[in-house]
């Protein structure tokens, strides 16, 4: 064991991890990454198969941001937003509208996911208050959602295996069924589409006098191991949430900055969320920044004298930091120079066409994509549909695998999760998926073991 190995098991908690396992297996120690590569103490490389969990949108040591964050340090690393303006979060702020869904005018920056909604939740809840609609506090969350790890975000969650012990802590939002189609019993997606909605006007019809938001991960349950949402069932929610006078959140933490194919998933079926939630890909994967996007609607109800009190009390220490919000328009930026939306078309073909070999694997029960997000379901029983024995951790063990053979993936439980860097090439894709195919094989057909990187999984 080298040195940082010692030290790192013998001083930090990781998340998201058995510490127990973690501290017995041997563990892998970054050095460096560049492009989509890692490398480690021991002389290997990994591609960055899930961009550094899902942040990672150019690649490693991009000059160009590189640069942008060596000049703004330059002149300063941080000053507070309270209080004071700054050029960087200025012009990211703009960059941000221009990108956004029509409507979506002010940006409020936090700094991760989970913090960004927190604020969207406390936005909308406030919003009903200042417009006398005092009643109007309670929000619809989707089955299978994860929104973060904060307790509000956790709240509106609903992985079981994360969140339920927290149970106690919690303030109930009313659920709604999970839009998973593969999931469902229903053979016929336009009807699947339509019983999800249903049971949401079911719902608020009786209850939206007491509902102020439905939040919603917009095409793709991520954390829930991609599930992908039916055609139509973003924008039937929108339909709905405005009909009965309900705010819509849309979290794009997982989805934004061009992991679907558009720069926000809200795109692909023309929906303009009253609230928008965006951190993951915003610094490209440098630094921790994330924003809530809010139309003047939602704005303009908190204006008022001081005396009013319709100030939103919230904020953070490091809100709208300066080094971030430099990576930020540096990564924007890139995208407008590289032209990067309208190059993903050929590497989502490029996926499409490698996943159909993945699809009819025998231990393959699903391969979900939805533009540059990729997850595939492993399966005990492909007929039956019998999933492994989740303690049996079979997912962890294929990205093991994978890992033996240059790649870095994660999985959400029995779902491999691939991500990659959209900077990627269409033969990087190829190598990538292919040894994630592999790995499969060899673990579910095969029966190989893997060095254990024990853990380090869900
Ligand atoms: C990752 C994620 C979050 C939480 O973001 P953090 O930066 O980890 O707090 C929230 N929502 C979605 C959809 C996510 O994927």
């Amino acid at each position: 064991m080298n040195t940082i190995e010692a030290k790192d098991k013998q001083y930090i908690w990781h998340p998201f991890t058995q510490m127990q396992e973690w501290v017995e297996s041997p563990q892998t120690v970054i050095t460096s990454a560049k492009g989509i590569t890692l490398y480690d103490t021991e002389g290997n490389t990994y591609y960055d198969g899930v961009s550094s969990l899902w942040v990672n949108i150019h690649g490693h040591q991009r000059p160009e941001i590189n640069q942008a964050i060596i000049e703004q340090l330059g002149k300063t690393a941080h000053t507070t937003a309270l209080g004071l303006a700054n050029i960087p979060a200025s012009i990211l702020a703009e960059m941000l509208v221009e990108a956004a869904p029509e409507g979506l005018k002010k940006v409020f920056y936090s700094d991760d996911g989970a913090t960004a909604v927190e604020v969207a939740l406390k936005m909308a809840f406030q919003y009903w208050q200042h417009r006398g609609k005092r009643e109007k506090t309670r929000f619809i969350a989707l089955d299978n959602a994860y929104h973060g790890d904060t307790i509000g975000s956790v709240s509106v969650g609903g992985v079981d295996l994360f969140h339920r012990i927290f149970q106690p802590l919690l303030f109930e939002p009313y659920h709604i069924p999970s839009p998973s189609f593969y999931h469902s019993s229903m053979k016929n997606e336009a009807e699947f589409t339509e019983y999800c909605l249903n049971a949401l006007e079911t719902l608020l019809k009786e209850h939206h006098k007491e509902i102020a938001g439905l939040i919603i991960e917009p095409l793709v349950q991520a954390a829930a191991g991609m599930l992908m949402s039916p055609r139509g069932y973003l924008s039937g929610v929108r339909r709905l949430t405005k009909e009965y006078d309900v705010l819509l959140i849309a979290d794009e933490v997982a989805t934004g900055f061009g992991r679907t194919g558009r720069m926000f998933a809200c795109e692909h079926e023309e929906v303009s969320p009253d609230l928008m939630c965006v951190s993951k890909g915003i610094t490209g994967g440098y630094l921790p920044l994330a924003a809530t996007l809010a139309t003047d609607e939602i704005y303009n109800a908190f204006l008022g004298t001081m005396a009013e009190k319709k100030t939103f009390y919230h904020g953070h220490s490091y809100t709208a930091n300066q080094l971030g919000c430099a990576a930020g328009i540096a990564s924007l930026e890139i995208f407008a120079k590289d032209r990067v939306i309208e190059g993903l078309k050929t590497k989502i073909a490029c996926i499409d066409e490698m996943l159909q070999g993945i699809k009819s694997l025998p231990h393959v029960g699903d391969a979900r994509q939805c533009g540059m997000i990729v997850g595939i379901e492993l399966i005990l029983d492909k007929d039956k549909k019998i999933p492994y024995d989740w303690t049996q951790t079979m997912g962890a063990i294929v990205c093991m695998k994978a890992r033996e053979h240059g790649l870095f993936i994660r999985p959400v439980g029995d779902v491999i999760v691939f991500m990659p860097p959209l900077c990627s090439t269409e033969a990087e894709i190829k190598i990538m998926l292919d040894i994630t195919k592999r790995a499969i094989i060899e673990i579910t057909e095969l029966g190989q073991s893997a060095a254990s990187g024990g853990g380090a999984h869900f």
